[in-house]
């Protein structure tokens, strides 16, 4: 636009330095979403704040509770002048001012509006319990503790917690696109509630950087993030046969893999009065060698010329899935597997004559077979953190960690037991760590007795004695800890890897079996 030369636009780029921030998204009261930022509260961080607040579309109305900006270097007018306008451009619908210095400039701002000198008067006699159903901005200079507030707002649990780190999330998105040619389109796997890591939140981050499908096992999945505010075109993979009235009002795009859900489809279709302009797209799926779901080469024939006598239905894309991208000792098959598919696809798309997309790379596939990745992609395990290849070992970032907190230490004598069964007996004096962490969350029974280890204070110690269901014991004799340390199950220094080893399991399981109970708590930096 300043007809800047291309060249000193991109020097100048790398000299821009990041604004120093840490945005955490956590589930609050009466289904509030809350947005925590009290890292700091220059007016620069605002802005970015406020636009996420902005971006989140799971409801409607979104609040801010902000307290002064201490140090802009800017007069008290054009600062305070400068928030009211940013809190009207991003319509937030309620504002909530904390600090003597914010509250003179009350008269600037145009919303439903609130103020307080300090934090305790606003604690004091704020009537928290009307917070419901919004979106809530938390920043404030660390000097107000805004940490009152969230504790107040936030959804209590026990300790646990599985962390996201979307930053990481996107950072892996964008290694993957990386690593694609220009134009090639990705569908990000986000079944199985994102692979344990949360749904609308991850959807969210992958929609506002421009995936342009994501893709849900199951029609209940997709409904849950289309009532949530996502709009991106959303693929579900198994749609059940009662489900299609769900499919056709939130518009979601289901996979037809044989005659039998066709079939139904086309019967579900009859009731609703559709011309061509409001097609369903669908997705067809064949089967190239994995014999899981799909349309196999006797089929083509039949399924090209019941298609086209079924305009209301419009193939989207055409797709099939590898079953030993992974394995090196596999590469033959692999490569017949991208072989038929070719060959099968191509029947589809001349049958039809239209433009249909093609795809049949997951996250593996992306790294060890880029010839094949036609016009899109379907990363799942890789954008959660978890490589399957070296190459990848080297770029991913780790998204989850499954931490908890040390609850009680004690020291158990020498022939003493430890837990159910009164079955495992020390043989020698042993310091114990209890942890509020065990099966109903998602820590295999199977780790009971050695078995399990895990990662307290840069040392890996052993479970001790039988996870309970949820309580588990660790040994730490040999390590300096105590109550309140932190536990990590998994996460960036420990990989999940190591759990899935130690049960005898990939690391798909580990992550999808973190009970719903255990909250997630979202972060971005
Ligand atoms: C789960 C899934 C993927 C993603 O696989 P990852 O190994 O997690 O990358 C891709 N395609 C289909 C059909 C899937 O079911």
């Amino acid at each position: 636009y300043y007809k800047y030369d291309k060249e000193i636009i991109q020097q100048r780029m790398k000299l821009l330095i990041p604004v120093a921030m840490r945005i955490e998204l956590k589930e609050g009261i009466n289904n509030c979403l809350i947005i925590n930022d009290y890292y700091n509260s220059d007016i620069n961080s605002l802005g970015i704040a406020l636009e996420f607040l902005a971006n989140q579309s799971r409801y409607d109305k979104k609040t801010v509770i902000l307290s002064d900006i201490l140090q802009s270097g800017k007069n008290e007018e054009s600062l305070y002048s400068e928030v009211a306008t940013l809190v009207h451009t991003k319509k937030i619908t309620k504002f909530i001012g904390i600090g003597e210095t914010i509250s003179r400039h009350k008269e600037k701002f145009k919303v439903d509006k609130y103020f307080y000198k300090t934090t305790e008067e606003f604690i004091n006699s704020y009537p928290f319990i009307s917070f419901n159903n919004e979106s809530i901005l938390l920043k404030g200079a660390r000097f107000f503790k805004f940490e009152m507030i969230s504790n107040i707002i936030e959804q209590k649990s026990h300790s646990t917690v599985l962390e996201i780190n979307l930053n990481s999330l996107i950072h892996n998105y964008n290694y993957y696109k990386s690593q694609l040619q220009a134009g090639t389109k990705i569908i990000a796997m986000v079944k199985a509630f994102s692979y344990g890591c949360g749904s609308y939140e991850i959807a969210q981050s992958l929609q506002f950087h421009n995936v342009n499908y994501l893709a849900v096992a199951y029609t209940d999945e997709g409904v849950e993030l289309r009532k949530a505010g996502i709009s991106c075109p959303i693929i579900v993979m198994n749609p059940q046969e009662n489900s299609f009235d769900a499919i056709f009002k939130y518009n979601l795009q289901p996979e037809i893999y044989n005659f039998r859900i066709l079939n139904i489809l086309l019967k579900n279709l009859k009731h609703y009065m559709l011309n061509y302009e409001n097609a369903i797209s669908i997705h067809i799926k064949l089967d190239t060698g994995m014999h899981r779901l799909g349309f196999e080469e006797k089929d083509i024939d039949e399924l090209i010329n019941i298609l086209k006598n079924n305009r209301q239905l419009r193939v989207e894309s055409v797709f099939s899935h590898l079953a030993a991208a992974y394995d090196n000792t596999k590469d033959d098959f692999t490569l017949k597997q991208i072989e038929l598919f070719t060959l099968l696809s191509e029947r589809v798309i001349e049958g039809l004559a239209y433009p249909i997309l093609r795809h049949i790379l997951s996250s593996v596939g992306i790294i060890r077979f880029p010839q094949a990745a036609f016009d899109m992609v379907r990363p799942g395990i890789g954008l959660y953190g978890i490589p399957s290849t070296d190459k990848e070992k080297k770029e991913l970032l780790n998204v989850g960690t499954l931490k908890t907190v040390i609850y009680q230490v004690k020291t158990i004598k020498k022939g003493e037991s430890i837990g159910y069964g009164a079955d495992c007996i020390v043989n020698r004096e042993t310091k114990i760590g209890i942890i509020p962490v065990g099966y109903a969350d998602g820590l295999s029974r199977r780790l009971s007795n050695g078995k399990g280890k895990l990662f307290v204070n840069g040392c890996i110690v052993p479970v001790i004695g039988k996870i309970c269901m949820d309580m588990t014991f660790i040994d730490i004799t040999d390590i300096k800890a105590e109550e309140s340390d932190e536990v990590i199950i998994f996460g960036k220094d420990y990989p999940i890897s190591n759990i899935a080893e130690q049960l005898g399991t990939i690391p798909y399981e580990v992550l999808t079996n973190v009970s719903r109970r255990v909250k997630r708590v979202f972060f971005k930096e």
